[in-house]
């Protein structure tokens, strides 16, 4: 396993996992038979392997990245392509935006302006833009370890155009800098441990939200579910994501265990996805989960861009 091939399962764990919960997004957990690999139906009537919002969002963001560099209206101009034409999407058609992403695009395609569209609410603190995170800790993963400061700022940066909560942006400092850790082969004990000297620098360069302080700092440890939820929120679906992750033996058992905890279970699989095939590498994700996602060309070719 190297580092592109860490990489690479960044972002098709991504859209793994995302696929896998599709199809019992929004249902409460233990009302279903527990997900053991694709299935079609859910709420979009999805074929088995096909991807959500999820993953249309974060090729969008890996298409921005990878064609003009750093640009948050381009970003923000992408995602507008997808929710209008279809673009990035596994079927032709967007079919699935959250409200808070909607309404930060229409604010956006009025003042086109990425840098102020996303709600500074804390009410407005959804997972939307941890979901998608995968492109930036890909394509900027050398500035881990020497300059963590830079790239916690692209990746809080990158939330804004949609989620600009202090709770969204910190988890997205936190989430990259994890990332792009485990992408350069950092071991996950050390890189989850209270006391990793990258957090507190993280910490003392701008603190973080309490909330995401105290799940850095291992809240996902001491509890399971119902206390950990698979839920639309940042701090629930991080949480969640970690607490699937931190132990699990396989690519396979984190994923499975975060799309099934219910609810918003496409976006834990999706999160949980990004840790796992950070840790893992696209090597360590089953060729059945592989071989069955919908448009793995797609994947294939953001990465191309990514890691060209
Ligand atoms: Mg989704
Ligand atoms: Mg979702």
């Amino acid at each position: 396993m190297n580092k592109v091939d860490r990489s690479r399962g960044t972002l098709i764990g991504l859209a793994v996992g995302d696929s896998l919960g599709g199809a019992v997004e929004f249902m409460a957990p233990g009302s279903f038979a527990p997900v053991t690999g694709y299935r079609s139906g859910g709420p979009h009537r999805l074929e088995a392997g096909q991807f959500t919002d999820d993953t249309s969002l974060a090729l969008a963001l890996a298409d921005s990245i990878a064609s003009v560099g750093w640009d948050l209206n381009d970003q923000a101009r992408r995602y507008v392509e997808w929710w209008k034409t279809g673009k990035y999407s596994v079927n032709g058609h967007c079919f699935d935006i959250g409200i808070t992403t909607r309404t930060a695009l229409s604010t956006f395609l009025a003042s086109n302006d990425a840098l102020t569209s996303g709600e500074t609410s804390e009410r407005s603190s959804g997972n939307g833009s941890i979901m998608r995170l995968a492109p930036v800790p890909i394509r900027y993963a050398d500035l881990y370890p020497n300059d963590i400061e830079k790239l916690s700022q692209l990746a809080e940066e990158s939330s804004l155009p949609t989620h600009a909560s202090e709770q969204c942006r910190s988890a997205c400092r936190y989430m990259a800098t994890v990332l792009a850790a485990l992408i350069n082969g950092e071991d996950r004990g050390k890189v989850l441990s209270p006391t990793w000297e990258p957090l507190a620098k993280l910490d003392a360069a701008k603190p973080l939200h309490p909330q995401i302080l105290a799940v850095s700092k291992g809240s996902f440890r001491e509890k399971q579910p119902p206390a950990i939820r698979g839920g639309g929120w940042v701090v629930q679906s991080l949480e969640a994501a970690l607490w699937a992750f931190h132990d699990a033996s396989s690519f396979e058992e984190a994923v499975l265990k975060s799309v099934n905890l219910g609810e918003d279970a496409d976006t834990s699989g999706a999160v949980c996805g990004q840790f796992a095939g950070a840790f893992w590498g696209e090597s360590g994700i089953p060729a059945s989960l592989r071989e069955g996602l919908a448009r793995y060309d797609m994947l294939d070719t953001a990465l191309e861009g990514l890691l060209r």
